[in-house]
């Protein structure tokens, strides 16, 4: 199974600044697609204490594992970083592949893939790539629009979160200076402006709890205990779906929604908290944050459990977590469930189903953060993001809101309705004042004052119930309109050409699959083998690239999820088929199951190791001489034929992979990706 492989700091730096010199893009997003800001609007939203430029983030998971996804989602607009859930067990053996977007979205997903201390390094890695960008004015990004929260996530039970491990984990976010100094000594001399920058240490202090599916209530609220009292972050539980029971979750999912083939199993309810000790535990844990002078938090909310009733994943998995769209319908559901009962007392973190279309409504209801990630998933990538704040912007345009407390008011109509709860005077003057604003069109904090808060609240409230009943309704969260897989064409992917749609590309959360340039060409076939005295040649049908344009995979960063895979329209899986590039050679020697290639430098040699349906090769060049060995061969290669000393009457060398290899190495190594980065870095750093 493939690991995923953290990648030099160093290289990582260096690889994010020459291309966006080079290729006016980062991490293969290009600079046009970037999200600047709105400089006519304040998008920044509330959060634990934190003001982030925008609501917007991506939610835990695929997106938040590596240094270069976060990198990727704040590029996107994306200003409150939801990480990767940490925990003990970080050797996981997890299912491949381990997510499906073919329809709605499900997974088999689970915690970070890295070891704990690799993930605090990516974390760190990430605020300082973003601190770098922004200090290089190359984003142009509007005034106000760079700032960003991360907020830790750790599993699964008290046990584990008290282990020395974890808790140097959450010691290692909340202050980072020793990682910090670490990394900094590892920027290239080449950007050595950075590495005086006041870099950020405190990097986080808030926490959202992810439990099992089945946690017992008393083990979630021991945990946030702990999170509050003994640790004093500000925490947010996730809460999950079963909690709107059996009928009603059942209802909505299944006859609403019409995702009849969608069962949940009896068991994910029954292990699960229900409403009641849910609200009882929030009571308190509300009142332990108050005393503390913390904040605490719900999140809508944990993916739903249903019965593994597709072939994506193993057959060993049972059960699988649906996402998406229908989670959308649940999610706001127990959203309105929640504010039903508790109005606007505490903030909810909102995820589920989110895409730009929903985003306006779920800012609107006053949600933060709200973050996405079966959308990032799909065509586009972290490209899809700035369309998010893009209808944001607009729709706080069309009812004239300039911050977010504004639109929440004007966003569905309901300010009026709302400031009616706030009990004032028909004869107060500040009630005056706020209709006046509101017919007006102006300072609507300016007109409520002290009320200000009060009013916005009493609208979240409000908005809450008609989006409930509106996104319940709305047959675009409903199968029918959920249902088609991307398309395929019926081709099946070779090494190399394919319809270079780049789809592969955007859609990796780990920017693995990357695009370079081949000759095209016509690779022969060739046998040499020795026979009387000399190297006879022959000939068979050939390698042919049809295009210049290629895709390959950066093994490091793949762990294959399979996601590219359901987005290629070609047949066969673009990290299966194409070229695999293994970062080092240790790698490519442990992974020896898997074809694929390492390439470096030393000195002034070039080397090409190759693996070719089990087979080895190893090409070395130096200037124009071309050393190429296999099993049981070892030979110079002069004008496109083999020389050697006294070779053996008989010897056969097929030199096909040769001039695969060479042409790889003439490519790979003198184009700017993440394999000929490394060897840069790695060679510059040696001198
Ligand atoms: S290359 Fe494909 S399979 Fe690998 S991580 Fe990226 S999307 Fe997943
Ligand atoms: S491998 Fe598939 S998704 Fe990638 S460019 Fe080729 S056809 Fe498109």
């Amino acid at each position: 199974m493939a690991e995923l492989r953290p990648y030099p700091f160093g290289a990582l730096v260096t690889r994010m600044f020459r291309e966006l010199d080079e290729r006016q893009s980062v991490f293969d997003l290009p600079l046009r697609k970037v999200y600047r800001g709105d400089p006519q609007r304040d998008l920044s939203a509330r959060f634990q204490g934190h003001h982030p430029s925008t609501p917007l983030g991506p939610a835990a998971g695929p997106h938040t594992q590596m240094a270069q996804n976060i990198v990727l989602a704040f590029l996107g607009g994306c200003r409150v970083m939801e990480l990767k859930t940490v925990q003990i067990m970080d050797e996981l053996d997890i299912p491949r592949p381990c997510i499906d977007m073919e329809t709605v979205g499900y997974n088999v997903e689970w915690s970070q893939e890295l070891k704990l201390e690799e993930s605090l390094d990516e974390y760190v890695k990430a605020s300082m790539l973003i601190e770098m960008l922004v200090a290089s004015g190359k984003l142009d990004l509007a005034p106000g629009y760079e700032r960003v929260v991360f907020d830790m996530s750790v599993g699964y039970d008290l046990k584990g979160i008290q282990t020395d491990r974890v808790q140097a984990f959450i010691a290692g976010m909340r202050d980072a200076g020793t990682v910090v100094d670490r990394l900094r000594k590892q920027i290239p001399r080449e950007f050595a402006q950075f590495r005086d920058l006041d870099f950020a240490t405190k990097l986080s202090d808030t926490l959202t709890l992810s439990t099992f599916h089945g946690c017992p209530p008393e083990e979630i609220e021991l945990i946030m205990r702990h999170l509050l009292a003994d640790l004093g972050l500000h925490a947010i539980v996730k809460l999950n779906p079963m909690l709107l029971g059996p009928a009603r979750c059942r209802g909505l999912l299944n006859d609403t929604l019409g995702y009849t083939e969608a069962q949940v199993p009896d068991t994910a309810f029954e292990n699960d908290a229900k409403w009641p000790q849910v609200q009882a535990f929030c009571e308190r844990l509300g009142d332990l944050a108050a005393e503390r002078g913390l904040g605490f938090g719900v999140k809508f909310s944990n993916t739903l459990i249903v019965r593994n009733h597709r072939d994506m994943f193993p057959a060993s998995e049972k059960e699988m977590y649906l996402s998406g769209p229908p989670l959308h319908v649940l999610a706001m559901n127990l959203v309105g469930q929640f504010r039903a009962t508790f109005g606007d007392r505490w903030p909810i973190s909102f995820s589920a189903g989110i895409d730009k279309q929903n985003f306006p409504d779920a800012v609107a209801l006053g949600l933060v953060p709200v973050t996405t990630c079966s959308d990032l998933l799909k065509a586009g990538g972290y490209g899809r993001a700035p369309a998010y704040l893009s209808n944001l912007s607009k729709a706080m345009n069309a009812c004239g809101a300039s911050t977010l407390d504004e639109y929440v008011l004007r966003a569905y109509g309901k300010a009026e309705a709302a400031l009616a709860t706030l009990g004032l005077a028909a004869d107060d003057p500040t009630r005056a004042a706020c209709l006046d604003a509101l017919a007006k069109g102006g300072d609507l904090a300016a007109a409520a004052v002290e009320r200000f808060a009060d009013w916005v609240s009493a609208a979240k409230v409000l908005n809450t119930e008609v989006y409930v009943e509106r996104c319940t309704a709305d047959p675009r969260y409903a199968k029918a309109q959920n249902d088609k897989p991307p398309k395929k064409i019926g081709s099946h992917l070779t090494l190399f050409d394919c319809i270079t749609c780049d789809k592969c590309v955007p859609v990796c959360p780990n920017d693995a699959n990357f695009t370079f340039d081949l000759p095209v060409d016509s690779i022969p076939v060739e046998r040499f083998t020795y026979r009387d005295g000399a190297w006879q040649r022959s000939e068979g049908a050939g390698f042919t690239t049809e295009k210049k344009h290629q895709l390959a995979t950066f093994h490091d960063f793949c762990n294959e999820c399979g996601n590219c895979d359901v987005f290629c329209p070609e047949d066969g899986g673009p990290y299966k088929m194409k070229p695999r590039f293994f970062g080092t050679e240790a790698d490519w020697r442990l992974f020896g199951t898997y074809d694929g290639f390492h390439l470096r430098r030393e000195g002034e040699v070039e080397i090409v190791m190759g693996r070719f349906d089990g087979q080895e090769f190893t090409l070395w060049a130096e200037g124009d001489a071309r050393r190429f060995a296999g099993e049981g061969f070892a030979v110079n290669v002069v004008d496109g034929a083999p020389t050697c000393e006294a070779p053996d009457e008989g010897q056969v060398v097929d030199l096909t992979y040769f001039h695969v290899m060479e042409h790889l190495r003439r490519s790979i190594l003198h184009t700017l990706n993440y394999v000929s980065t490394r060897q840069d870095v790695d060679a510059r750093q040696a001198e």
